[in-house]
């Protein structure tokens, strides 16, 4: 039983290959986890690092309270259970088990219950006897996890341990495995290149793509959300539909125009989670239909209202017992190209033939929308931002049908006249203010509450935890220093929550104390904390010395001090409740909270190491 935690860990293989990026991630005592992605990922590279087989080139693992990174694998509390189980021939199947114990000169009659303990959960106990070749491959299989099991761990690793057995016997061990992560309450990672396996298996889904997480969440949210096309179009089978397209708003409605010539219309509730942006009629996108929300149309059964009815030509017809596949075009067959080729998914009892035109309906508000460059999803399940048209007029903002007095920071840099209003939903707060509101919707997403909120007829957002419910009228505030204008003429942007100054480390050859190392961070030298020489030291190792690093701060983390980086105001912000100063640093410009600083000021300012990212800037790796 184990916490995991993996903060900002990489491993770069001599050579320079970067097998894994910034993965970063809690898990929970009890959690049954899978790695998934593509063969060359990452996934068994991450596995590996976790296990002690492989050194951490960046980053922090953690097992329970304890930094593991330079333990042993036998000092991890950890088993793993490979894909080659490699059991020993000449052994019986108890020898086999009872081995590790043995090596750890368990006493005598704790080998026997353990083992005896583990092939009862194993269901193997009448094989104890008998020699691995006597066994079937999936026995062997349940051998292996015997031999983890009777180290009791904290966590089990498996590297795709079902790869070498048949299809049958594979879905079967399974619900084994399953059924053993139940029994035993432990923590278990899993490793596969089937998503499949990983859909059923897992309570949380790791995906992986060239190194990099794609997506950290549960079978039903990466089936429902998916975060980009590449995980729509990784999990899911028979794989989602893709279609280049666009998407228009005119008043209270909405039309995806995908380029085979099909439109979707929706009422703008169904597609409000998609950025105003996106929805002038020429931004491409790429709209996702999954299979099963793209079936054949049963009048009786589907209204207009929540399916749009179009032709499909049908080319092929695949039943599988339980739900048909129709493999097709668009349209009625004159164009069969890749843009207008759909796989259409029911489970209904059809008799349909290669060459027919059939009614097929789409779920309207099961359409999924991409970006078309990023690939990133665009209807997001939490609006990252809100857009609409403002007035300015002297230092006063008029947006959805409110009058907002702009504090001295905004209103000194804006002119009369239109202005487009970008509001972020985190800047919104419910229960504060003076804006009126009326929640529309309230939807439990996983480590948030998102609000649906009414302002003056406009759709806003926001994730305030606040007793509010559906139909109550509340009040909202909006954070002004988060908000973004854009105008013809001038672009007032969010202000920057974060500063980054650029330095370096070096030995303090001069210094009495052991490995004492200083930093140089924009020309201020001072003392580096010991426990940021070791993380960048155990990555970097000599060329410590030669790398240029950034630091990464919170601008709530910078202080005024005696002596440290020597800057010298520029500009005074006044947002009203907090005020801020632009400083100058060795010609770059930075923003920091001051309650008193005047223009001209010169004085000095350190940071907050405890609270400090570094990172390399040269390879782009979080060092601490
Ligand atoms: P996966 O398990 O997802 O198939 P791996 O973790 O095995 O992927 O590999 C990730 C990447 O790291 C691949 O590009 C692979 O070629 C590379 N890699 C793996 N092991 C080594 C190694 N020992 N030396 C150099 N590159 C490696």
């Amino acid at each position: 039983m184990a916490n995991l935690s993996m903060k900002h860990i990489y491993k770069v293989y001599q050579g320079g290959v970067k097998a894994v990026n910034d993965f970063t991630m809690e898990i929970e005592d009890k959690e049954f986890i899978v790695f998934v992605g593509p063969s060359g990922c990452g996934k068994s590279t991450t596995l590996r690092m976790i296990a002690g087989l492989e050194d951490i080139t960046a980053g922090e693992l953690k097992i329970d309270e304890d930094v593991v990174n330079d333990y042993l694998p036998k000092d991890r509390n950890i088993a793993m259970v490979f894909q080659n189980y490699a059991l020993y021939p000449h052994m019986t199947v108890f020898d086999n088990i009872a081995y590790s114990l043995k090596i750890a000169k368990y006493p005598k009659e704790e080998i026997k219950q353990r083992v005896q303990t583990a092939a009862y959960i194993l269901e193997i106990e009448e094989y104890l006897d008998r020699k691995p070749k006597a066994l079937s491959g999936g026995q062997r299989q349940r051998v292996a996890l015997g031999r983890a099991i009777v180290r009791e761990p904290k966590v089990f690793l498996l590297d795709e341990p079902l790869s070498n057995l048949d299809a049958k016997l594979r879905a079967s061990m399974r619900t084994e495995i399953s059924n053993l992560h139940k029994k035993l309450q432990t923590t278990f990672i899993y490793v596969t290149h089937d998503q499949v396996e990983a859909m059923t298996m897992g309570t949380r889904i790791v995906v992986m793509k060239s190194g990099y997480i794609q997506q950290i969440d549960t079978p039903r949210n990466l089936f429902n959300y998916p975060g980009n096309k590449f995980v729509a179009g990784f999990i899911g089978t028979p794989q989602m539909n893709f279609f280049d397209g666009t998407v228009l708003k005119t008043g209270s409605s909405v039309t995806f125009t995908l380029d085979c010539g099909v439109k979707i219309n929706m009422p703008y509730a169904l597609a409000n989670r998609i950025p105003i942006r996106y929805m002038n009629g020429n931004k491409p996108v790429t709209v996702g239909i999954r299979p099963e929300n793209v079936t054949v149309y049963n009048e009786k059964k589907m209204s207009l209202e929540d399916y749009e009815i179009v032709d499909v030509y049908v080319n092929l017809v695949e039943t599988l017992g339980s739900e048909t596949l129709i493999y097709g075009y668009f349209g009625d067959g004159t164009v069969q190209d890749n843009e207008s080729k759909v796989t259409v998914k029911t489970l209904e009892d059809v008799d349909i033939h290669m060459g027919d035109i059939i009614k097929a309906a789409i779920e309207k508000k099961k359409v999924h929308v991409f970006d078309a460059i990023t690939e990133e999803r665009i209807k997001e399940r939490v609006p990252k931002n809100v857009t609409f048209q403002g007035t300015v007029a002297g230092s006063q903002l008029t947006v959805v049908g409110n009058a907002i007095d702009l504090p001295g920071a905004i209103s000194e840099y804006v002119e009369d006249g239109k202005v487009d209003v970008i509001i972020p939903t985190k800047a919104v707060s419910i229960g504060k203010g003076n804006i009126k509101a009326k929640v529309v919707l309230r939807e439990d997403v996983d480590d948030c509450i998102l609000y649906e909120l009414n302002v003056n007829g406009n759709v806003m957002f926001a994730t305030t935890e606040h007793g509010v419910d559906v139909d109550d009228d509340t009040t909202i505030d909006i954070d002004l220093k988060q908000i973004m204008l854009d105008a013809e003429a001038y672009e007032i942007a969010p202000l920057d929550m974060d500063v980054t100054f650029s330095g370096s480390i070096m030995r303090d050859k001069a210094s009495k104390v052991a490995n004492q190392c200083r930093f140089f961070i924009e020309g201020y030298n001072c003392i580096a904390p010991d426990f940021m020489v070791r993380k960048i030291y155990k990555s970097k190792g000599k060329q410590s010395w030669t790398t240029s690093l950034d630091f990464k701060v919170s601008i709530y983390q910078v202080f005024e001090a005696e002596e440290g980086i020597a800057c010298k105001v520029d500009t005074v912000l006044d947002y009203g409740k907090e005020r801020f100063v632009k400083v100058i640093v060795n010609g770059k410009e930075y923003i920091i909270p001051s309650q008193d600083r005047q223009v001209g000021d010169e004085f000095y300012i350190q940071i907050n190491f405890e609270e400090t990212q570094v990172i390399d800037s040269g390879l782009d790796i979080i060092l601490v």
